[in-house]
């Protein structure tokens, strides 16, 4: 009966370490699964979104004008395209470093995106220190609008490093009611070449090219 129950025992004892470290591999398991979900999370987030500013990536902005270009083939609703690009911004870099001229983009990504908050609309990095707002179901006045609204607030910057000197942004903005078998590039193109005026015309201003081809300029207005 001794040995019996002495052998009891020591099945007891193994059974309870046993346990112990069945509880710590579950730990480790559920460990290695979080880390796995949040690396794909992190890499699901990069194929989205821009790493320095935050803001939506060429890709995504790609996506999103070809899925709204067609609702709006569908809808007839107009479709608007606002490209901004940051003034003199080589020489900004040349002056105050990389760095500085990085943070720069951060905060001018900042006031683009504070000022699009309408959730169907999109601000995008379309690529070093040029940007694309898209708005749904809005007309060249209301795109116009909110053009100069973000002119003015990059204008009204406050620098986020005390010794650089204010900057500002041209902005080239597009309206277009798609017709059935319309091209969707005529939106990126013809903003583009907005966005060109605004710079020979002088820079820190907004340029619209609309459906009848007309150029609204915005005067800039006097400091
Ligand atoms: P413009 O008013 O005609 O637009 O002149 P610009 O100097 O802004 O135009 P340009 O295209 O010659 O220069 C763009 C500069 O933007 C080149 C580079 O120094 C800077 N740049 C582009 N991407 C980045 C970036 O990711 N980080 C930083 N720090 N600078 C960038
Ligand atoms: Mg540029
Ligand atoms: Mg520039």
């Amino acid at each position: 009966r001794m040995v019996r129950r002495l052998r009891h025992q020591g099945l007891r004892e193994d059974l309870q370490q046993a346990n112990v470290r069945s509880e710590q591999l579950n730990t480790e398991l559920a460990y290695e699964v979080e880390q796995r979900r949040l690396s794909e999370a992190r890499v699901r987030h990069l194929t989205r979104f821009d790493e320095l500013t935050g803001l939506a990536n060429r890709r995504m902005l790609d996506k999103t004008l070809d899925l709204e270009w067609r609702r709006a083939q569908r809808s007839g609703a107009p479709l608007s395209l606002i490209m901004i690009d940051i003034d003199h911004f080589k020489a900004f870099n040349d002056n105050y470093g990389h760095q500085a001229g990085d943070e720069a983009l951060r905060q001018v990504a900042q006031t683009i995106k504070a000022n699009v908050r309408r959730p169907a609309d999109l601000a995008a990095r379309y690529g070093g220190e040029e940007f694309a707002v898209v708005l749904t179901e809005t007309d060249a006045a209301g795109t116009r609008l909110l053009a100069e609204k973000i002119r003015v607030a990059v204008e009204q910057m406050e620098p986020a490093n005390p010794d650089t000197p204010k900057l500002t942004i041209s902005l080239g903005a597009c309206t277009r009611y798609a017709k059935p078998g319309d091209d969707q590039e005529q939106l990126l193109r013809t903003a583009d070449k907005a966005l060109y005026q605004a710079k020979k015309r002088g820079r820190n201003r907004v340029m619209d090219i609309n459906e009848t081809g007309v150029n609204a300029l915005i005067p800039k207005p006097a400091p």
